[in-house]
């Protein structure tokens, strides 16, 4: 990036000298020569008619192959020359300083420079040459733009941006920080056993794709590695490692030779997922380098603990907290929200009151740990049975409802009866005793675009209508007054 400014300043002679007004030449020239700023001149053609011995520190040239030309021509890569030259011509059209910041790109170093150029006056105020004086600026201009793009991530982060997005920005920061590297960071999936990419911008895509899920083990490339023995996996060459044994193909067709991968945690150490830097060469890090992964790792922390956070607040405001149903009142917003669709396309829908049956019963006889488990079991049951677009919540001790999308009353008859059926026949066992439970249902359906509630109401007389028939059955509708089963008292409990 080229910073240009104009700066209203006008170096003169009394400052800078012209050749020969010096005093001590020679002690001139050491200062000069030995000044670790890269200091040069250039006439009006912007060729180079002195350039101190700086230069070598960076780019290996001889220096009277610089003399008498253009930068461009002297040999200095085009990415510093061009935007030197276009700033020179600057200082030539409007003859007064220039400032701008040069980058330039070796061996993976990228180094910053700040350059000022003066027009220069001999001593009858003649504008005759461009002085150049640039310094290595590499640490503070990266320490600023690192500031910068953290405090853009964290706004992202205070405003809540999707966490993709911010883990995205995360690596692109980390990228401009370190020239050539790819960066990544995996997320812990649910299971707690794999990990999973969330971000990684310049990853090869054949690559990217082998870490869609990453198992997590004691050897299993940089990463799972990484969240296994939660610590740092430095790796300074993939080839010689034992630990990509089984990605080491597709790491070599990728290109990837170096990698190092540091875990990142939650406050109180569990583990969030890992931050891994890539590179084409082997590399192993510096300690700046080191630093800045801790950083960037812990910049990923604050946006994954946040997202936890998140959903474990959505979680709580809308699931029950033993079957992780739906509760109440979000079974109802989502059950609504599925009508009015149903209702704008004339679709039809269908809904299920659901109570099991005698579950005092079971409570007095085996205790509410065991009726919390029956609860579990028939919730199991219902996702079992139920299609994963249907809507189902636990509306209150052992009462449940599902709204059935697209669903007409004979279809939703018979996925309730196959629900009362799997319940019948469901047990579970407790100090010895086999227990068994069953349930009573009742079925309607939206017959002219009527409200939630009263399809429920609908739905909820049938239930009690199943009760009074005797228990551990359907009904619906249309039948009539013929149980479809003859309802039995559960196992155990006649
Ligand atoms: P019916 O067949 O008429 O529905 O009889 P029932 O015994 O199932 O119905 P009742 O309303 O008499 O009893 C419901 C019981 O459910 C009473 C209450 O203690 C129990 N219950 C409510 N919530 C929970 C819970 O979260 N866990 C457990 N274990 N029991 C619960
Ligand atoms: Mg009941
Ligand atoms: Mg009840």
């Amino acid at each position: 990036m080229n910073r240009q400014r104009n700066v209203n300043h006008q170096a003169d002679a009394q400052h800078f000298p012209a050749r020969n007004a010096f005093a001590d030449e020679a002690g001139f020239r050491a200062i000069i020569e030995n000044s670790s700023d890269i200091i040069a001149r250039f006439d009006l053609q912007l060729r180079c008619l002195y350039i101190n011995r700086s230069i070598m520190r960076y780019h290996r040239v001889q220096r009277n192959r610089l003399l008498g030309k253009t930068p461009e021509d002297g040999g200095l890569p085009p990415p510093l020359a061009l935007p030197l030259q276009q700033a020179m011509e600057k200082v030539r059209t409007l003859q007064c300083e220039q400032q701008v910041e040069l980058t330039l790109q070796l061996n993976g170093q990228r180094y910053v420079f700040e350059t000022r150029l003066f027009p220069e006056r001999d001593n009858a105020r003649q504008f005759g040459s461009i002085l150049c004086i640039a310094r290595e600026m590499t640490e503070a201009s990266l320490a600023r733009r690192l500031l910068t793009e953290e405090n853009a991530v964290l706004e992202m982060i205070a405003d809540s941006r999707p966490v993709n997005q911010i883990l995205h920005s995360i690596c692109q920061m980390i990228e401009s920080q370190l020239p050539n590297c790819m960066s990544a960071i995996m997320t812990l999936d649910r299971s707690g056993q794999t990990l999973s990419l969330a971000a990684g911008p310049s990853l090869p895509v054949s690559y990217a794709e082998q870490l869609a899920q990453l198992p997590i083990g004691p050897e299993v490339a940089a990463c799972g590695t990484a969240a296994f023995w939660k610590r740092s996996i430095i790796v300074n060459d993939l080839t010689q490692s034992a630990l990509w044994d089984s990605l080491g193909q597709h790491a070599a067709d990728a290109g990837l030779r170096a990698c190092w991968s540091t875990p990142i945690f939650t406050s109180d150490h569990q583990l969030l997922g890992t931050l891994a830097i890539y590179y084409d060469m082997p590399r192993s890090p510096s300690p700046s380098e080191l630093r800045l992964v801790y950083r960037c790792s812990h910049i990923a922390a604050i946006t994954l603990q946040r997202n936890l956070h998140e959903s474990q607040l959505y979680q709580l405001a809308t699931q029950d907290g033993l079957t992780h149903l739906f509760n109440r009142r979000h079974f109802i917003e989502s059950a609504e929200r599925h009508l009015n669709q149903a209702r704008r396309y004339q679709r039809p829908s269908a809904v299920m009151m659901m109570d099991l049956d005698h579950f005092k019963a079971i409570n007095d006889r085996y205790g509410h740990a065991v009726g919390d488990r029956v609860l579990t079991l028939f919730s199991h049951l219902c996702r079992h049975c139920l299609r994963g677009s249907d809507v189902v919540g636990r509306l209150g001790g052992e009462e449940f409802a599902a709204l059935l999308p697209d669903t007409e009353l004979e279809e939703a008859r018979q996925v309730a009866e196959r629900l009362r059926q799997q319940v019948a026949q469901a047990e579970l066992t407790h100090e010895g005793h086999t227990i068994r439970f069953q349930v009573s249902i009742g079925v309607a359906i939206m017959q002219s675009n009527e409200s939630l509630d009263v399809m429920l109401g609908h739905a909820d007389r049938l239930l009690y209508q199943a009760k009074s028939q005797g228990r551990n059955r359907v009904c619906a509708p249309e039948f009539d007054d013929k149980p479809v089963h003859q309802g039995e008292l559960p196992l155990g409990l006649a």
